[in-house]
């Protein structure tokens, strides 16, 4: 018999919480019977020894940031092994095969429900070491397992819970997997295509009870969007109160489903949910109908009422700069969030995020590409784009800049200095004189928060 193959998981980064990217794969491993080592290379050196006798590495890219240091990561392990096999898993991977391929980082791409086919492509290959490039559908039927976090780094060592001046440990799980949606700028869509999975609550449930062992107060749900399935949502948030009272959490959900649960929401908060991020992406309706939000400008306030009204703040997130929004929109998200008073609910790298078009995007069948789009950056992992106004392309450069000085302080400042400053280069910009100094005693207060800000 073949001895066990030496198999390395590599996780980058996953928004500063404990890598799903690791615990599910490696339970799926383990019960095949293949060991495998985890290593967050976010909180973890980089393992040099394991690296350098690997069979296999498998290296997780969920998101755009894990993707750019997954690749470093692998040019890494070539030098140091060139007789590894290489597979890159996620989302990010499905949308940026061909250079993964061409540049010979990857021998083997996955994404979606990748588990089984990581299976698949792992057992055969172990017994010839023969490895092959395949880009694998969606399982019609995945199965979930309980993820497997023994030997991960602990809770303790990522984003906490911040509430009341006070940090509290979080934990990380999911629901479902894939979204019902098919937001244009979206990287879920190109491998989901608008469908979703539910995870079986007493699966989800397992997840938090053994995370509430490690010592969390809090989960997050990490769902692209915890209201897909609203019954089996409403399901595991009552199975979660009921079991640990005390424990609080927080999800992710668009403004159409707001608007469309709203009865909801008062009994998510009383079950424990302190907050929630929705992607409120713009105050210029050309440019929620180019991304297929389902949403209008006004329902955001419609939105941010019915949360108050059940006494949820919400992190709104946005896409500031795209190629359909101008100047007067970039001035009205300020303002709406000034007039609003949430300025202390919306990070400050928020006001920064520029759109991102990967490779295989929605957003190639735009129908005016021809006055926006440049060419495929494949290092980047993103098509290029100008703005068709450059004081755009401007005050990005100039607000991203600031809002990387801004954020490094955001924990410990003043969170209105930061929109303060970044109203007064809009409106130079604009050639308009900036707003009057924010009445702080008006605005909300600081929401609860996870200390690590969601972006791509
Ligand atoms: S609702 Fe969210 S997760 Fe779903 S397609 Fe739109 S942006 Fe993506």
């Amino acid at each position: 018999m073949n001895p066990l193959p030496t198999i390395l998981l590599l996780s980058l980064y996953e928004l500063g919480h404990q890598p799903h990217g690791l615990a599910s794969p490696r339970a799926h491993l383990a019960q095949a019977g293949l060991p495998a080592h985890a290593v967050d290379l976010s909180v973890e050196p980089f393992p040099t020894e394991i690296a350098a006798r690997a069979d296999f590495v498998g290296i997780s890219v969920p998101m755009h940031t894990a993707l750019r240091l997954g690749v470093s990561a692998a040019r890494r392990i070539r030098a140091l092994n060139p007789r590894a096999k290489i597979c890159f898993y996620g989302l990010y991977a499905a949308l940026n095969e061909p250079y993964l391929r061409e540049t010979g980082l990857a021998d083997h791409i996955l994404a979606g429900e990748y588990e089984a086919s990581l299976l698949e492509w792992l057992q055969p290959a172990f017994t010839s070491h023969e490895s092959r490039i395949t880009h694998h559908a969606l399982h019609p039927h995945p199965s979930y397992l309980l993820p497997l976090r023994a030997s991960l780094p602990a809770l303790s060592s990522y984003a906490h819970l911040l509430c009341d001046d006070t940090a509290y440990v979080a934990g990380y799980t999911e629901t479902t997997r894939g979204c019902l949606h098919t937001c244009t700028h979206c990287p879920v869509v190109p491998v989901y295509g608008g469908r979703f999975f539910a995870i079986p609550v007493e699966t989800v449930l397992a997840d938090i009870r053994q995370q509430v062992e490690m010592g969390a107060e809090h989960i997050t749900f990490g769902d692209p969007d915890f209201l897909n399935g609203p019954t089996h949502a409403l399901r595991i948030a009552r199975a979660l109160h009921a079991e640990f009272p005390g424990l609080t959490f927080d999800f992710t959900t668009k403004v159409e489903h707001i608007l469309q649960h709203r009865a909801l929401f008062p009994e998510f908060r009383a079950l424990g949910a302190l907050f929630v991020i929705s992607a409120f992406e713009s105050l210029s309706t050309e440019t929620l109908i180019r991304l297929r939000k389902g949403h209008t400008p006004a329902e955001l306030d419609t939105a941010l009422n019915i949360l108050h009204a059940a006494d949820l703040p919400v992190q709104p997130t946005f896409v500031a700069f795209t190629p359909w929004t101008t100047l007067d929109d970039y001035l009205k998200m300020l303002n709406w969030v000034r007039t609003r008073g949430v300025v202390n609910y919306v990070p400050v790298v928020q006001y920064a995020i520029r759109l991102l078009i990967p490779p295989k995007s929605e957003l190639l069948t735009d129908p005016d590409t021809a006055r926006w789009l440049g060419p495929l950056d494949p290092e980047n992992f993103s098509y290029t784009w100008a703005h068709p106004d450059p004081r755009m392309d401007t005050l990005y450069q100039e607000i991203s800049a600031l809002a990387e000085r801004m954020a490094e302080q955001f924990a410990d400042t003043d969170p209105c200095t930061a929109f303060e400053a970044i109203e007064r280069v809009a409106y130079a910009l604009a050639g308009q004189a900036a707003p009057p100094r924010l009445g702080r005693a008006h605005l909300l207060p600081p929401p609860p928060r996870l200390t690590e800000d969601w972006f791509c």
